[in-house]
């Protein structure tokens, strides 16, 4: 006789998959705050773990629940407590655009294939995909915002996470996006590690190559992307990078005429 089936998760409990996303949000919110926190002190040479957040202005410490993700900022009206000093809006930006990216790549790694999959089967890849999509996606937003800040990613933090991606690659080659694998992984045939590690030494060659430059403040970052989502990413990234840089030359050629 064959054993009962399981019920479905979501039969027993309707809202899981949202469950799972809000989880994303709110974990990628956080991250975020985080984030914020590493951008802001790293370059000044400042522990990241110790001290309590500051207000720049009147020093004054920012309390724990102001420093709530996103909502801290909306209850402040962005506006220091004891000061009123303006607070930037990029905090709770950067705060919830980690959040929304978390969302979706929880969408795609943990939800898309059913919910099942985690909340009963207990499969651990879905998870593994989504920590290695997700540690890759916020390193990346975190070595943007240095090189918005006008700084540089450390040239050992770059070579670490660039050789760290390779090593997840090929222990797990199913964490890589689809498509990213020569071929769709059947080349070398049978052997998705060793595809694995072409897909990354291409990626990360392409990235290397294609964001050089001693003006490049984005090289560790476009590496990386390589390193982590392929050559494929590479082209599109400066792809678009170039049409927004035509676009913007043709923006001020327009609005410069007399
Ligand atoms: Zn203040």
């Amino acid at each position: 006789m064959p054993a009962a089936a399981l019920p479905s998760w979501t039969e027993v409990f309707p809202w899981a998959e949202t469950a799972i996303l809000a989880c994303g949000f709110v974990w990628g919110a956080m991250l975020g705050s985080f984030l914020n926190v590493v951008v802001h002190r790293v370059p000044r040479g400042a522990s990241v773990v110790h001290g309590r957040s500051r207000c720049p202005r009147c020093g004054a410490a920012v309390r724990p629940r102001d420093n709530v993700p996103v909502v801290g900022w909306l209850l402040l009206r962005g506006r220091c407590r004891d000061c009123a000093a303006p607070i930037s809006a990029r905090y709770p930006l950067v705060e919830a655009g980690c959040g929304l990216l978390l969302t979706a790549i929880a969408a795609v790694d943990l939800v898309s294939g059913g919910v099942d999959r985690i909340l009963v089967r207990g499969e651990w890849l879905p998870w593994a995909q989504f920590a290695f999509h997700g540690i890759t996606a916020l390193t990346l937003v975190a070595w943007v915002l240095i090189a918005a800040a006008g700084s540089r990613v450390p040239g050992t933090a770059a070579l670490g996470a660039v050789i760290a991606a390779g090593l997840a690659a090929v222990a797990v080659p199913a964490v890589l996006p689809c498509g990213v694998l020569p071929a769709g992984g059947t080349w070398p045939a049978g052997q998705p590690r060793l595809a694995a590690l072409v897909a990354w030494a291409a990626g990360t060659a392409a990235g290397w190559v294609a964001s050089g430059g001693a003006q490049s403040r984005s090289q560790a970052a476009v590496t990386l992307l390589g390193a982590a989502c392929g050559w494929q990413m590479v082209a599109v990234v400066m792809a678009v990078t170039a049409a927004g840089r035509l676009g913007r030359r043709w923006a001020e050629r327009i609005t410069a005429r007399p």
